[in-house]
């Protein structure tokens, strides 16, 4: 297997890259984000119970997201690998993460960090709003506490990984395309 985290802030463009990585690897996406809203789009209790948080920018417990991703690890034991986007997010996570992968024998094998300014990741957040209908880009204090959820909480991710030298830092400004092309180079050598 190869396993892959694409990490970076809220708005670093880990959607649309990880479009471009499952399509060329055959990677399984894992996007916590897009299970939550599908939850939410199910009305099931956990949906009801996410929404509240995600409303707000804040991170829905761990337990929560970690047992989701453990069924959803369980229902695709024929993937090749996995590309995790927007899990892990915090050190709890990363720590469940890596027992999961274990009783597989299995481990991440990189951890590829998107690096966009405050001030871009803002202005391409609103922009999604306008379209998306995602009620968490639509106003501008909400996108600013997600940054803020992301620099308390979820950089802690990357200096668990850097322990076993794991991480490689990626400009995320740029086209999609030659940033595409910086995170291609980086799995080949890996893959
Ligand atoms: P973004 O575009 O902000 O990176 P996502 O689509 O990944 O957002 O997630 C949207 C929201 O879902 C987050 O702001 C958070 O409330 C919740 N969420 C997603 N993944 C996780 C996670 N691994 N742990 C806790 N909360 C999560």
């Amino acid at each position: 297997m190869f396993n892959l985290i694409l990490f970076g802030p809220p708005g670093s463009g880990k959607g649309t890259q990880s479009e471009n990585i499952i399509a060329n690897y055959g990677l399984q996406h894992l996007s916590t984000g897009n299970l939550l809203r599908t939850e939410i789009a199910n009305q099931t209790t956990l949906g009801l119970q996410a929404k509240q948080l995600m409303d707000q920018g804040q991170l829905v417990p761990d337990e929560v997201v970690i047992g989701m991703v453990g069924n959803f690890m369980d229902a695709h034991r024929e993937a090749k690998g996995f590309l995790f986007d927007g899990f892990p997010r915090t050190t709890a996570q990363c720590v469940a993460l890596d027992a999961l992968l274990k009783q597989k024998s299995n481990e991440i094998n990189v951890v590829l960090a998107l690096e966009v300014s405050e001030e871009e990741l803002v202005k391409r957040l609103l922009g999604r709003g306008a379209t998306s209908g995602r009620s968490d880009d639509i106003n501008e204090s909400i996108i600013r506490a997600r940054i803020k959820e992301y620099h308390d909480k979820t950089t802690a991710v990357a200096t668990y990984y850097q322990q076993f030298d794991k991480v490689v830092h990626i400009k995320g400004e740029g086209t999609v395309e030659s940033i595409y092309a910086d995170l291609k180079a980086e799995i080949d050598t890996r893959i």
